[in-house]
């Protein structure tokens, strides 16, 4: 391996004041994530996973601890960020928004053009380029935000429970493309998601956070060689072991922070 270390948090804790009262979001979160890994975060609702990606992309700040992202190309972008939902423009047609970041980064017009229809393809929306958001269908918004994610080129890709909101069957599509995308571009990808099979399907290492506040409890290397099935994920023996032991975890996560709040 001998991989580089992309990402580095050491002991990043996230305190937020509200109306007199502290919530602690992150507590002494330490890890690495290393060059072209896939690392999905999984942890109960509000352990703090949001928090954790806005403190890499720059939008909080850490109360303490230290991160940095390593910068290879002082030209390209830090980081990228997929969300779940609102991540493109209304008024601006898929290549327009897929074209956004490049162009606010005032890169040559014809290299634009080139990353921005390399990009649609490879999301399979070529046709739909001159069309409207309100005209997509939520699986097609995913596919025009992911594609504007790697079109930027950035050094770390921030994605936060994109495909939340589809269909399982939809889903599936969008994590192979997302899957396929990756393996061409070897970015380094840090995705947040709910959902166990998503992370079995996606990750090199799952990440699992107690709840609030949020602290990493486990580190989980998923060994499935690539490309995976979803069949697969159901049916290897160690993967259903692995499935079952962060299901109870979050189980037990989910009842702790269930009993914090009630
Ligand atoms: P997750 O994404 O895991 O569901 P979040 O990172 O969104 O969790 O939130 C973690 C905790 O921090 C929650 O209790 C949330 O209410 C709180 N929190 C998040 N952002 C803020 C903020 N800007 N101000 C106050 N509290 C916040
Ligand atoms: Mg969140």
């Amino acid at each position: 391996m001998g991989r580089q270390t992309k990402i580095k948090l050491e002991n990043v804790t996230k305190v937020f004041y509200k109306r007199g009262n502290s919530i602690t979001a992150v507590q002494n979160i330490s890890t690495e994530v290393k060059d072209g890994e896939f690392v999905c975060l999984i942890g109960p609702s509000g352990c703090g996973k949001t928090t954790l990606l806005k403190i890499l992309a720059g939008l909080e700040t850490p109360s303490t601890g230290n991160y940095s992202i390593s910068r290879e190309n002082k030209d390209k972008p830090l980081q990228s960020m997929v969300f779940q939902e609102k991540g493109i423009f209304p008024w601006l047609t898929v290549s327009e928004n897929v074209a956004f970041g490049l162009n606010m980064q005032k890169l040559p017009k014809a290299y634009v053009k080139e990353q921005t229809e390399y990009f649609l393809e490879k999301v399979g929306l070529t046709q739909f380029a001159k069309r409207y958001p309100k005209e997509l269908s939520g699986g097609m918004k995913q596919r025009v935000s992911i594609a504007r994610a790697f079109a930027n080129d950035p050094e770390i890709l921030l994605m936060d429970e994109p495909f939340a909101a589809l269909d399982e069957q939809n889903k599936y599509i969008l994590q192979e493309e997302l899957l396929n995308i990756w393996m061409e571009t070897k970015k380094t990808v840090l995705f947040i998601t709910h959902s166990i099979d998503e992370a079995l399907m996606l990750s090199d290492r799952i990440l699992l956070m107690s709840a609030q506040p949020g602290q990493i409890v486990a580190d989980k290397k998923i060994e499935l060689p690539r490309p995976r099935r979803f069949e697969q994920i159901r049916s290897d023996r160690d993967v259903a072991k692995q499935f079952v032991e962060i299901w109870q975890h979050l189980q037990t996560e989910v009842q702790r922070s269930r009993l914090q709040t009630t």
